[in-house]
């Protein structure tokens, strides 16, 4: 693979404080794998592998996206048995991010980039390698305010501490 490629998504990240709370239950986990508290975030659209230019291009245009902010709250739980991923999910996406991911979608096209058409579903992956449904829910629902998304890229060759790196953050309208 040629140096000036990487692999990219649009994601949602939470601060810090925010972190806490998600992480707060994580010791709880049934699972052998849980997802390190700074790793912690919802995948809005995987692009995959891009070209720089592709890259410059996803950045340029999301710096132009006039979504508006929402509120996001957290309130169940899904489990993926192909996968073996226990994630944490919403039983209502709210309208507006839905709105951003349409928006996501035009941009990459715009960019060049193939994404798939498999509908956008709020996750956030607690745990791999998890081998069946726990009868675990989390105690509490967390209440996320939704005002900026990111673009992230997935090291190929993870750094020391997290395989993530945040390449741009864009403010949502509120
Ligand atoms: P690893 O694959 O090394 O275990 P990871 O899944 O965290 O680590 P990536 O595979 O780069 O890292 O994925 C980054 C994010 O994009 C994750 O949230 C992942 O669930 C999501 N993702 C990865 N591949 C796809 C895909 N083909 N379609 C949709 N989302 C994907
Ligand atoms: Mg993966």
């Amino acid at each position: 693979m040629a140096d000036d490629r990487c692999r990219v998504f649009f994601a949602l990240w939470p601060d810090g404080a925010l972190r806490d709370v998600l992480a707060a239950d994580a010791g709880q986990l049934p699972a052998a794998r849980p997802i390190a508290r700074d790793q912690l975030h919802i995948t809005l659209l995987f692009l995959g592998v891009v070209t720089s230019a592709q890259r410059a291009c996803l950045l340029d245009g999301a710096a132009a996206i006039r979504s508006p902010a929402c509120e996001l709250t957290l309130d169940s739980i899904g489990y993926w048995r192909r996968s073996q991923i226990l994630w944490r999910g919403a039983r209502q996406t709210p309208p507006a991010l839905l709105q951003l991911v349409d928006a996501l979608h035009r941009l990459a096209q715009g960019c060049g980039v193939e994404v798939g058409t498999r509908p956008f579903q709020v996750h956030m992956t607690l745990a791999r390698r998890v081998e069946r449904r726990p009868r675990w829910v989390p105690p509490v629902s967390v209440t996320w305010p939704v005002r900026h998304f990111v673009l992230v890229e997935s090291m190929l060759v993870p750094q020391r501490g997290s395989p993530y790196r945040l390449c741009g953050r864009w403010a949502l309208l509120g």
